[in-house]
Order: structure tokens, then C-alpha cells, then sequence
């Protein structure tokens, strides 16, 4: 759908330089979803591999995160060889509800209730990252934290149209339960994709 160099907004790697490439299509269905215009994979062109891994390497970028949309609505194992031949690290940003291909470096799992992750991918996040839309969402982030690995980062993050209700939620929550960390969408406050 697009691809850019700019910073990663959100969790373990907040603030970091990252080409993202975000694959058209999506039908987990987030209500809130801010990017609607993804989720019909046929508006969008096909890209060859090479042209998208040359183009990452006319940037200094050390990261690349495959994001969507639902990334893994894609075959992604000749994507992530390529760019890892090509010395980048291979991040993703994924529901899970599709089956897990391609070869990662850090995977950061964004469950969602729309459409909830496979049962495999669970164990292989690095990342635990929900959205929190409401209060029931900490429970059902519970949920989640209880099946992956221990070695996982847990991040609540306020879904942006209600960040105002939300955050001092999540910083309640937090302070109860200090092994969750805050994430907020840092790229939305200094305006850049
Ligand atoms: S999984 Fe992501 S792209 Fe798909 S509907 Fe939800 S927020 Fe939007």
C-alpha cells in the first residue's frame, strides 16, 4: 500500500529509524481502525520483492517493519529472506490472526477482538502490544499476557480518538501492574506517518 523511512511511533522501539512497508489488506475489522484505506488489497498495486529491498537500501534504515492491514494475510517468507540478505532486521506488526510466515527478527503481536490471534503465534512474540479502547480491554489484555512467552514486553496503548479517557486508565493500570509498559502513538503527536 505504501512505504516510507521515518520513526517507529509505538512500543518496545518508540523513537527508533524505521522503513516501514505496509501490505494492503485486512479483514480483521477493527472499528476503530486509522487505516481503513488498507483493507481492500485489491486497490492497491503489487510490488516486486527487489525493487522494495533496493529501495530500502537507499536509506540508512537498519529496520524494517512489515506492517498493514494484516501483513500476515500475505505469504511473507521470501520478503523477510531477502531483506535479512540484505543486512536489515526484519520487524512485524501483526493481530496474528492469519498464520505466522517469514523470518523475524522481533515480532510484535497486536491482538485484536475483532478477530483474535492464531494459538501458535502467542509464544513467539517479543511484543505484546493492545490497544485499549475501553475498560473491559484490560482483562481481555490479560488474557493475552498469560500465554506468551515471559520474556515478552507488555504495552497498553490508548486508541488514539479516546486517548483522553483512556491514558490516565492505563497509567492507573500500570501503576498497579507494573509489568505493563505505556505505548502512545508518539509519530500522531509530531506529525509524521
Ligand atoms: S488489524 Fe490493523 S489494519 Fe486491520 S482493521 Fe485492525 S487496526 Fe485496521
Amino acid at each position: 500500500m505504501e512505504h516510507f523511512y521515518t520513526l517507529q511511533g509505538e512500543g518496545y522501539h518508540q523513537g527508533r529509524a524505521a522503513y516501514f512497508i505496509r501490505l494492503a489488506g485486512c479483514d480483521v475489522g477493527c472499528v476503530w481502525c486509522d487505516v481503513k484505506e488498507s483493507w481492500d488489497r485489491s486497490k492497491h498495486p503489487d510490488r516486486e520483492v527487489a525493487d522494495l529491498v533496493s529501495t530500502v537500501k537507499q536509506t540508512p534504515a537498519e529496520v524494517v517493519v512489515i506492517t498493514g492491514g494484516e501483513p500476515l494475510m500475505h505469504q511473507l517468507d521470501l520478503l523477510t529472506a531477502e531483506l535479512q540478505r540484505a543486512k536489515l532486521k526484519t520487524h512485524i506488526e501483526t493481530s496474528g490472526a492469519h498464520p505466522l510466515s517469514g523470518s523475524w527478527d522481533w515480532i510484535c503481536l497486536s491482538p485484536k477482538k475483532f478477530k483474535p490471534p492464531l494459538p501458535d503465534i502467542l509464544p513467539r512474540a517479543n511484543e505484546l502490544k493492545v490497544v485499549v479502547f475501553n475498560k473491559s480491554d484490560f482483562g481481555w489484555a490479560e488474557q493475552y499476557a498469560a500465554q506468551v512467552s515471559p520474556a515478552c514486553k507488555l504495552f497498553l496503548q490508548p486508541e488514539w480518538e479516546k486517548q483522553h479517557e483512556i491514558t490516565p486508565l492505563i497509567v492507573n493500570y500500570i501503576k498497579e501492574h507494573p509489568q505493563w509498559e505505556l505505548s502512545l502513538q508518539l509519530h500522531k503527536y509530531i506529525n509524521v506517518p
